[in-house]
């Protein structure tokens, strides 16, 4: 039996405007932020840890597009690849780092 989903946050606020969050059926991806409807999808029955890197690496999108910066599809995928992956890597095996992250934000 697969683990029951985390629930998400089904807003969250990027750059001053908030986007919505939610699993929704994707034909042909595991994520996809649009910009135009501030909506970040996410394709349901992922394992946890894959799950949170799909949602990583479509915040990083979606946070490129609330600073105004335009896809560039190859350069872009890289680097939010690598940097999804490799935080959801980082928070999986550092259990102190988030408790740390979130001590030092704004209570
Ligand atoms: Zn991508």
């Amino acid at each position: 039996m697969p683990a029951r989903p985390v629930k998400f946050p089904p807003v969250i606020r990027l750059g001053g405007k908030d986007w919505r969050l939610r699993r929704r059926k994707l034909p042909d991806a595991l994520g996809l932020s649009d910009e135009a409807t501030r909506t970040i999808t996410v394709h349901p029955g992922q394992e946890r840890i894959e799950e949170l890197d799909t949602v990583l690496h479509e915040l990083f999108h979606s946070i490129l597009r609330s600073q105004g910066r335009e896809y560039d599809m190859v350069p872009e995928e890289t680097y939010v690849r690598a940097l999804a992956t490799g935080l959801a890597g980082a928070l999986n095996d550092n259990p102190d780092l988030l408790p740390y992250i979130r001590a030092s934000l704004k209570q």
